[in-house]
């Protein structure tokens, strides 16, 4: 558990703050049982490439477009977990933060979806989204759940209705660009804040990390939770090192017992 005064501190911050936003990483749903499919030891795509015959390439755009079955197969233990999550109480706080207009918007790198069921109205999405999918030839979106269903019932790549062609669920894969319109967003609700909180991300390598360095350079405090050490520890105004499902509703509760006052 994080020292008292740590969690008092972020709560003064962000009770202080003119407009906050929430940056989000992978460390958000691993207490909702999803890995983190990005880390280099556990996640997805090392799976991908220590199963994959050519090795550089099993995560990437092109490996998809040859082999989606492969894709689809490798992927299926990760999307039956997400299927089956549930949000933890580290994204109800955040929630919880939005809908008292502390904190204006979160943006994830996460495509699990467990923000918005947790009840946060703006979320951004900068690493994509499995909600649709998006034939790889025509372009068609459809919402991907009803694809993914039925790809794990009878094992089938999900096919276009219209073309035939193969369904990408849109989350983004190495080789892809990220999404112009989130990375946009994001971009613009960044330049407006004048605190990030930054929870459950180290900020290694991620490409979405450049904007929380623009945030800080442009001055905006920082808030860091987290339980390994993350790459702004040293410029942070406070760093939590604490499980994101524990310190997040302290936080919440903190705030809460000085609304009463
Ligand atoms: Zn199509």
């Amino acid at each position: 558990m994080a020292e008292a005064s740590l969690i008092q501190d972020a709560t003064k911050l962000l009770a202080d703050s003119r407009a906050a936003v929430a940056f989000t990483g992978a460390g958000l749903s691993t207490p909702s049982g999803i890995p983190d499919f990005r880390s280099p030891e556990t996640g997805l795509w090392a799976r991908l490439e220590a199963a994959g015959a050519d090795e550089t390439q099993a995560g990437t755009i092109q490996a998809f477009g040859r082999d989606p079955q492969t894709f689809y197969e490798r992927m299926k233990p990760l999307f039956q977990k997400i299927v089956s999550a549930e949000p933890n109480p580290a994204h109800y706080a955040l929630a919880e933060l939005e809908a008292k207009g502390i904190i204006q918007v979160v943006i994830t790198q996460n495509a699990d979806m467990l923000q918005q069921r947790a009840g946060s109205k703006n979320v951004i999405e900068v690493h994509g989204s499995l909600a649709e999918a998006t034939c790889i030839q025509c372009y068609k979106i459809t919402p991907f759940r009803p694809l993914l269903d039925q790809f794990l019932s009878d094992g089938i790549v999900p096919r276009c209705k219209e073309c035939g062609g193969v369904m990408k669920p849109n989350i983004i894969l190495t080789g892809e660009q990220l999404p112009v319109q989130a990375i946009l967003a994001a971009k613009q609700a960044i330049r407006r804040a004048d605190l990030l909180l930054i929870a459950g991300t180290s900020l290694a390598g991620g490409p979405a990390t450049a904007l929380v360095d623009s945030a800080y350079l442009q001055g905006s405090k920082l808030i860091l939770v987290n339980q390994t050490p993350t790459l702004l520890d040293n410029v942070a105004e406070i760093v939590i090192r604490d499980d994101v499902s524990i310190a997040l509703p302290a936080v919440v509760k903190v705030l809460q017992r000085k609304g009463e006052r």
